[in-house]
């Protein structure tokens, strides 16, 4: 029998490292997920919150699915994992999705964590254009996850980069193969599948 008359101790715990895996997940696959996996393996991640935008600042929402279907299609993706989590905020703080805004709630929700804020490369190509950019940089260690062999057009100041193997899949194929019948359902998680299934996602539209 193991004694419990040990010494009071004081247990200092490190700061909790958290990534916060951002995009419009229209519909999220499993690229983001080995994406997910892959960041969390290599940095040490503790948790990582994948935030569904509600739009896109420098887009205009061409975005197919509706806010509340990619959530869902995100929490149906993630169920099971430990380390994966959903996340709410961008979609309640509602359009624009700006990422200060998404670092700073969350900051408030867990206060002290260190955050790693992932992407894809492509999207972080333009950070110097993100709202209060140099602000940013201060909150957040930026990461963009690549495919194998993908061309980096340049250094990007405060960017770390992780290339995910067999991330080979976008979501605009994803809902192109939808649209034309061709399968894609191991693609994304099966219960995503069945989710654009049962909710006749992707049946219109006019991607590429
Ligand atoms: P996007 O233009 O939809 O995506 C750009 C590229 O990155 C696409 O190839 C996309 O592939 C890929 N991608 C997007 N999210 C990804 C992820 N989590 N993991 C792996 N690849 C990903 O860009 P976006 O999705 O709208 O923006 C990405 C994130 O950056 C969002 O959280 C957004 O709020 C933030 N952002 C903020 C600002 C700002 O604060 N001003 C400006 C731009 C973007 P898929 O289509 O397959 O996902």
């Amino acid at each position: 029998m193991i004694s419990s008359n040990l010494p009071e101790r004081l247990i200092v715990e490190s700061p909790k490292r958290i990534g916060v895996l951002g995009g419009t997940f229209d519909p999220i696959h499993l690229g983001h997920l080995a994406a997910a996996g892959e960041v969390a393996g290599v940095l040490s991640l503790d948790r990582v919150f994948v935030v569904p935008t509600a739009g896109h600042p420098l887009k205009d929402g061409s975005e197919e699915a509706s806010a509340e279907d990619r959530l869902a299609m995100a929490s149906l993706a993630v169920s099971g994992d430990p380390l994966l989590q959903v996340s709410r905020v961008d979609v309640d703080r509602g359009i624009p999705t700006h990422t200060i805004d998404t670092l700073t709630d969350l900051g408030a929700e867990t206060p002290g964590a260190e955050w790693f804020f992932i992407t894809g490369a492509d999207a972080l190509a333009r950070l110097d254009e993100w709202q209060e950019a140099s602000r940013l940089r201060d909150l957040a260690t930026f990461v963009g996850v690549t495919r194998p062999g993908y061309e980096w057009s340049g250094p990007i100041e405060g960017v770390t980069l992780v290339e995910v193997p067999g991330f080979d899949l976008s979501s605009t194929d994803v809902r192109r193969r939808v649209r034309t019948g061709q399968p894609f359902r191991y693609l994304v998680p099966g219960s995503v599948a069945d989710y654009i299934e049962e909710h006749h996602l992707y049946r219109g539209g006019s991607d590429g």
